[in-house]
């Protein structure tokens, strides 16, 4: 696409995966006009500092931020920031915005990211009953962040985990409420649920499993208690819900675009209508790796297919597929998670996960690497994920044999 037409690039999200393909149109020479809304008052920010070290105040939105402000206006890009977007009318090539505005595009990026799940149970609106998506949610939560004061936590995946740590550290008194058997079950093995269970009760937090939460009670509108299925109380002065999120395909949906658990895209993020790209956590993608198609939520997805994305609206393939990966941080701990583990037939560990505070867990299906899980081991994530894009078959024993060097560890 040349810059000389006439209405440019329109991305629709202010978030990740948009602020990349602002950077990334330029990197591939684009010129044209670039307008990137959002619905959020700030600038484009990285979210998953919200649930770590902005929760815990330890740095500021200047840290959080991906570019500085200055950066749009280097790069000529229109910011409309506090405009959502309602409509794509894909006929006449405009998005419509709640405002009443009516604005021209060549080319269409829908980067509108995901929200939060939100628990309908009696009681959810009462004050204090928060979720955790955005920056404005982090200073709800804060401001209850005095020593002593009881939260309840509401789903053990990885956000509502690092509140928990967080909050334990400012001297709040925690307790971790989740349905099923054992902790971030969606997502690792029972040995690393095990293992976390034990760093938080280590650490003071009260995590209990096999609890259905039934609704919230309070007095004078304010949360007081966390009522479960099996009639238990739970006292508390405020509540984190962490229970997933939803894409937000909507707009996609309505402009006709095909979208099944996200906005279908191929590996270009091209969508149904050649002049509409989509990326991030709101996609539906094919990954080359794993051979189907994948609905990812993390900050590798939307950067790189953000890149991706201003490829090929600037006329260029480059297909994203790459290993997937992801990471969570509680207390001093680094989990980086390389792959997908879903369909494991076996499950190896190196280091010892019952003592101590560093091992990985690898994920074999019938002998080939598929994921890896690694605490405080840079070295086992980083081997992984070549180990993983290359289908490698491994040994179990070698890999549970820790005298042999990660870089050794596919040699026969
Ligand atoms: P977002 O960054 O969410 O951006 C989408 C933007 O579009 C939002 O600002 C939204 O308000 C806006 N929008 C939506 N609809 C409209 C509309 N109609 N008009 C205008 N604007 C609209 N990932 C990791 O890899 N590692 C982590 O440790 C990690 N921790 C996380 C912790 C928290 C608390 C959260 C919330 C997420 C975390 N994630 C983590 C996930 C990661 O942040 C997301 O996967 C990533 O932000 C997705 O980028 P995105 O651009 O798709 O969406």
């Amino acid at each position: 696409m040349a810059g000389s037409d006439r209405n440019g690039v329109i991305i629709i999200g202010a978030g990740q995966a948009g602020a990349q393909a602002v950077v990334s149109l330029r990197a591939e020479g684009y010129d044209g006009p670039i307008r990137l809304i959002g619905d959020e008052s700030v600038p484009p920010y990285q979210r998953p500092p919200l649930s770590k070290k902005f929760l815990a105040g330890e740095i500021g939105f200047d840290r959080v931020e991906l570019k500085p402000a200055e950066f749009y206006a280097q790069a000529h890009c229109e910011l409309l920031l506090g405009t959502r977007v309602a409509a794509i009318e894909r006929e006449k090539h405009v998005v419509l915005t709640g405002d009443g505005r009516e604005i021209g595009y060549d080319k269409l990026l829908i980067a509108t990211g995901s929200r939060v799940r939100e628990i309908n149970l009696p009681g959810f609106d009462l004050d204090g009953v928060h979720y955790l998506r955005t920056v404005g949610d982090v200073a709800e939560i804060q401001a209850h962040f005095k020593p002593g004061a009881r939260m309840v936590v509401v789903g053990g995946g990885y956000i509502g985990l690092e509140v928990a740590a967080v909050a334990k550290k400012n001297g709040i008194e925690v307790t971790v409420l989740e349905t099923a058997e054992r902790v971030m079950a969606r997502v690792v093995d029972p040995i690393v649920s095990r293992f976390y269970e034990r760093i938080h009760k280590e650490a003071g937090v009260v995590i209990r499993t096999g609890v259905t939460v039934a609704g919230f009670e309070g007095e004078n509108n304010k949360v007081t208690r966390v009522v479960s299925g099996e009639g238990e109380n739970f006292l508390c002065d405020f509540v984190v819900v962490g229970v997933g999120i939803i894409p937000n395909t909507e707009l996609a949906q309505s402009a006709g675009l095909e979208v099944e658990n996200g906005i279908v895209v191929d590996a270009c993020t091209r969508t149904s209508d050649p002049d509409i790209c989509a990326a991030g956590d709101c996609t539906n993608h094919p990954n080359g790796v794993y051979g189907r198609r994948l609905r990812l939520e993390s900050v590798q997805n939307a950067i790189e297919q953000g890149k991706t994305a201003a490829a090929a609206m600037t006329g260029k393939d480059k297909p994203y597929s790459q290993v997937p990966w992801f990471w969570s941080d509680q207390y001093d701990l680094k989990l980086q998670i390389a792959g997908l583990s879903s369909g494991y037939t076996q499950a190896v560990t190196r280091g010892d996960p019952e003592a101590g505070r560093s091992f990985a867990v690898f994920y074999l299906k019938d002998g080939v690497l598929v994921s890896v899980d690694a605490v405080n081991r840079a070295p086992e994530f980083m081997m992984a994920r070549t180990l993983i894009a290359q289908h490698a078959r491994l040994d179990p024993a070698r890999i549970a044999d820790e005298t042999i060097n990660m870089k050794d560890i596919a040699k026969a």
